[in-house]
């Protein structure tokens, strides 16, 4: 077995996955121009729009790509050289749209944030005028969760077209497409949905639909999504296993409620933040989301350091962070299959990094809290 299998993951993506679904990835991957894929395709789009309480008429699209590619292909699709994009710019996530924006000569105001979750949005009041609103729910490069519900009043009330990607807070954190007013909404399938990497989802509301330009591009032409998605196919070759494991994740998840998911990633990120408080480690921000804990060393050490030192010591891997914040912060993901055995992993590794003796006595105390 390779040793890239032997390590324990604590990053935002890919993260553990289920075992139901690692049953699943190992099968043959079958054909799927015909009802009963159509089927499987059109039971995600029906799970999606629940979970995500998207408004009536809203439709789901299947992209075939990372991420990133959700973000542009709904930036192509949904803007126009008429428009002005209003940015949230908190971190690495929210300059990637303002790049895009750029690189297809959008009109954008980056608003580049810090030290706010956006409750109160009287510092965008100066770009009222924009056409749209785009924000990274949660800002992963730094680990902020902003407030979809605030951001979703103020796009209403100036009537902005509200373009979120959720990618790194979906089913970890709360989100309802309704009550937040949110038009389309960008999500993967390897972060909080625990699957591989391969699968981009995008959910419309009807006044995103209206807004789709004329083709102008092939792979990423949402018209044709939406045509075909009408009977469960893509226009191409899609990810054909990974949706079958996406059917088998949703139906957990409905199963379960989105709401106790939701709980379960809290008590996790509650669970693990609590049992390092003896450590020199304190949190980056106050608008943390269940999804990740973002820590900042208060003894001088350098963050990347831990970060090298608990992969080759203890095989554990939790993402460093790049550029001027690198010796800063690092960051550990609540997402996916975590219980409290595994975080433990990563606990006992950091009391043994700082040959704290503490850990008993925590253990203990925190496991009956
Ligand atoms: C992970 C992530 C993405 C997608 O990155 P890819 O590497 O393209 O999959 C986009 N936005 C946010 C906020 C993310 O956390």
């Amino acid at each position: 077995m390779h040793t890239l299998y032997q390590k324990y993951i604590f990053t935002p993506g890919p993260v553990k996955m289920y075992k139901e679904t690692l049953e699943l990835g190992a099968m043959q991957t079958p054909y799927f121009r015909n009802e009963e894929f159509s089927q499987v395709v059109l039971d995600c789009e029906t799970n999606l729009l629940q979970i995500a309480n998207a408004p009536k008429n809203s439709r789901v699209l299947f992209l075939t790509a990372s991420g990133t590619a959700g973000m542009e292909a709904t930036v192509q699709n949904l803007l126009s050289l008429k428009d002005t994009a209003l940015i949230i710019n908190g971190g690495g996530f929210g300059q990637r749209f303002v790049d895009i924006c750029n690189i297809h000569g959008i009109t954008n105001i980056n608003c580049k944030v810090k030290d706010t979750n956006l409750s109160d949005t009287s510092l965008l009041n100066d770009s009222k005028d924009a056409s749209s609103l785009i924000v990274n729910a949660h800002e992963t490069s730094i680990g902020v969760l902003y407030n979809l519900e605030s951001l979703g009043n103020f796009a209403k009330e100036n009537n902005m077209l509200f373009i979120v990607d959720a990618i790194s807070m979906f089913i970890t954190d709360a989100l309802d497409m309704s009550r937040d007013n949110i038009d389309a909404l960008i999500i993967s399938s390897h972060k909080g949905l625990a699957l591989p990497p391969a699968l981009s989802m995008i959910i419309l509301s009807p006044k995103a639909i209206a807004k789709i330009n004329p083709k102008h591009q092939l792979y990423f032409d949402f018209n044709s999504y939406l045509k075909d998605g009408l009977r469960g196919q893509t226009p191409f070759t899609p990810a054909v296993s990974v949706i079958l494991q996406l059917q088998k994740r949703l139906e957990q998840i409905i199963k379960n409620t989105p709401q106790k998911e939701i709980q379960k990633a809290k008590e996790i990120a509650h669970y693990f933040r609590e049992a390092i408080k003896p450590l020199p480690l304190k949190p980056y921000t106050h608008f943390m989301p269940n999804a990740l804990t973002t820590l900042t060393p208060t003894d001088n050490k350098s963050a990347l350091e831990i970060v090298k030192a608990l992969e080759e010591k203890y095989n554990v891997v939790v993402a460093p962070n790049g550029g001027e914040l690198k010796d800063t912060i690092f960051r550990v993901s609540h997402m996916g299959d975590m219980t409290k055995e595994y975080t433990d992993i990563l606990i006992d590794a950091l009391f043994d990094y700082y040959g704290s003796k503490n850990r008993k006595i925590c253990r203990d105390k925190c496991r009956s809290s």
